[in-house]
């Protein structure tokens, strides 16, 4: 067991026990043990809520620091915190970071052999843990339920920490059987607090966790959803290829990130082509045999500047801090997706990307798999709704984090920190080509996409133009003013704003709709963004990386930092960031303290790294 490193914080629990001084605050502990200097958003409040025994349910994004709300009361009250995740590798990780911070923590799950198992359980009756997390299989079993009541009686069960609680919602993805069985910790210790953690915001997933876990008398705590960190930006697909190479090569060349594709073809074509352009890329989907896909995910856990390149079968439950980047060369089905998967980029908190490329194919892709699904007209219509939302924000001319968190009904005002809000688009009336397009769609019988509509507007003699007759259109040839490109992008925010649809039958046709008619005949105006190559010249934003905004000494001394943790970590077998964050690191690099006193003011080193690492990185600052 890890006793032996827990050595500041049992500084600071004897103090409590022996009653020589005030018990430790919250706040010191933080400093203390975690190395931040402050609480985030309502962290201080379900904090001491809990430690004063009280239930909660809590409410925070990915990323927003939900560990600490249990980790600290089950250090502050007497007994072990009891952690229930569903996550294997997410337990690992959280473990081998409370050790690195001097906190006596252990993981029971099935990866355990029966001795390990043992002497974790020893380990707990005897009152040598602070936190224990354990899988909920086995959290219900009689022998774990026993064992829990031993521990009851001593008065040495801190509390019950629910994480990803959301799993106990029956019809949400992630559900748990054995979530529903977790209604027995209050039955068996209603004594005993219990805090339900999720990052699932819903107000039905809510209820379902209140109901199925006996949560009614809690509390609930609702942080923001907004994740500052991450810089939102969509462009429009030209050559997404040749675009997120640019991206990548501009912005991210060495760091981890995730590239989400619908198929798992483009899965794979894309990992390798990356890697043939010396990219560490990786491909991860559900058709792949389960051993490559457990060691990708596992090299992408503990490598650094891993590429990972995916279907949505890849991210649930990962939680590496350090993913720089979250780039989609397909669009997702909904603003929820859209916000989930982004939402693996920058847990950290350090600046991150979430890149997408979008274009018109992609919203008649969608459309016909949704036209196509064997579901029901009702979750047809639920589905169509939701993709048009997301439509909705990939063609905003306004900011797009203000779109988004209005979608989950929180306001915000202009983030500053997305590409509408670096680069406003200039947004023309658009009116004139709208109706233009409009007609000429009408007129070709509603049977065509937007490839040849475009053709008979630019009055190309194609030979399809020549076989259907449609040089004699009135439309034919009327629409010479603008390029190709800009037309492609006319027909795309038309769609986007409901002005047409794609054809149900899947061709790909453009129909006019009820709202159509409001342009063609009833005067209505249309304000279109203009299309995006027109102003390529500006430049585009720069890199985000934790690192950029460091100069040439401190970019160096980042660099040794790297190396240095990159030791440390292989020689303790972890993940580099469970030895420190990029975000550390960065601070360390530009910082540069030359004393311990200054060491113990980086953010995210706690007492306990401090002894263990303070000398290592006062030698490598010097260096
Ligand atoms: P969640 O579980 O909500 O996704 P975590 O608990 O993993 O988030 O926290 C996300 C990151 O934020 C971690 O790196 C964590 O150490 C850091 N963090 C949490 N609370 C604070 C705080 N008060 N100040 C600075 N960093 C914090
Ligand atoms: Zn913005």
């Amino acid at each position: 067991m890890s006793t032996s490193r827990a050595i500041s914080l049992n500084r600071l629990r004897l103090s409590k026990h022996a009653g020589l001084t005030a018990p430790p605050d919250a706040r010191a502990i933080l400093k203390a043990v975690f190395g931040y200097a402050a609480f985030r958003g309502p962290q201080a409040d379900i904090v001491d809520h809990v430690v004063s025994g009280g239930d909660c349910l809590v409410l925070m994004p990915t990323g927003g620091g939900k560990s600490v709300c249990y980790q600290i009361p089950a250090l502050m009250r007497v007994g072990t915190g009891v952690v229930v995740s569903p996550l294997i590798a997410l337990m690992q990780d959280q473990v081998a970071a409370l050790l690195e911070a001097g906190v006596r923590a252990a993981f029971l799950n099935s990866t355990l052999s029966n001795a390990d198992a043992a002497a974790v359980e020893r380990a707990l009756i005897t009152g040598e843990l602070d936190l224990v997390y354990v899988a909920p299989e086995r959290l219900t079993t009689p022998r774990f339920m026993q064992l829990l009541g031993q521990l009851s009686n001593a008065g040495k069960l801190a509390l019950f920490a629910i994480d990803e609680a959301h799993c106990v919602a029956q019809w949400g993805h992630d559900f748990r059987p054995e979530y529903i069985q977790l209604s027995i910790l209050h039955e068996r210790f209603p004594q005993v607090p219990r805090i339900a953690l999720t990052a699932t915001a819903d107000q039905q997933t809510r209820e379902e966790i209140i109901t199925r876990l006996g949560l009614d008398g809690a509390r609930t705590f609702i942080a923001s959803f907004d994740r500052p960190n991450i810089r939102y930006r969509i462009v429009e697909k030209a050559n997404a290829k040749a675009q997120l190479l640019a991206f990548l090569q501009a912005e991210h060349t060495h760091d981890a990130g995730i590239i989400y594709c619908l198929s798992r073809r483009k899965v794979e074509e894309t990992a390798a082509w990356l890697a043939g352009e010396g990219f560490n890329a990786l491909a991860y989907h559900a058709g792949m045999d389960s051993a490559t896909r457990t060691r990708h995910q596992a090299r992408f856990l503990r490598e650094e500047g891993i590429i990972m390149v995916a279907t949505i079968a890849f991210g649930m439950g990962i939680d590496k801090p350090d993913v720089r980047f979250v780039a989609h060369l397909d669009l997702p089905k909904s603003i929820e997706g859209y916000y989930q998967e982004t939402g693996r980029a920058g847990r950290d908190g350090a600046p991150a990307d979430a890149w997408m490329a979008y274009g018109l194919a992609d919203v008649v892709n969608h459309r016909r798999m949704i036209e196509a699904s064997e579901a029901n007209d009702q979750f047809k219509r639920v589905a169509g709704a939701k993709l048009d939302a997301l439509l909705g924000l990939c063609e905003a001319t306004a900011c797009r984090r203000v779109r988004l968190l209005g979608y989950f009904g929180e306001a915000s005002g202009s983030c500053g920190n997305c590409d509408i809000c670096l680069e406003p688009p200039d947004v023309w009336d658009g009116t004139l080509a709208a109706k233009k397009a409009l007609s000429c769609a009408f007129r070709c019988g509603q049977r065509f996409g937007a490839g040849h509509l475009i053709d008979v507007l630019l009055g190309n003699e194609t030979q399809r133009v020549i076989q259907w007759g449609h040089r004699e259109l009135s439309t034919f040839g009327i629409g010479k003013e603008h390029e190709k490109k800009q037309w492609q992008a006319v027909y795309r925010q038309l769609v986007a704003q409901g002005l047409l649809t794609v054809d149900h039958a899947g061709y790909g046709a453009l129909q006019l709709t009820e709202a159509s008619r409001g342009v063609l005949t009833g005067g209505q105006t249309v304000h279109l963004r203009t299309a995006q190559e027109k102003r390529r010249t500006r430049s585009t934003s720069k890199s985000s990386s934790a690192a950029t905004t460091l100069d040439g000494a401190a970019h160096e001394r980042w660099e040794r930092l790297r190396t240095w943790r990159a030791a440390i970590a292989k020689e303790h077998g972890v993940p580099a960031y469970v030895v420190f964050h990029d975000a550390t690191l960065a601070e360390l690099a530009r910082e540069c303290p030359s004393t311990v006193d200054a060491l113990s003011r980086i953010s995210g080193v706690g007492a306990r790294k401090l002894e263990r690492y303070g000398d290592d990185l006062l030698a490598v600052m010097r260096a």
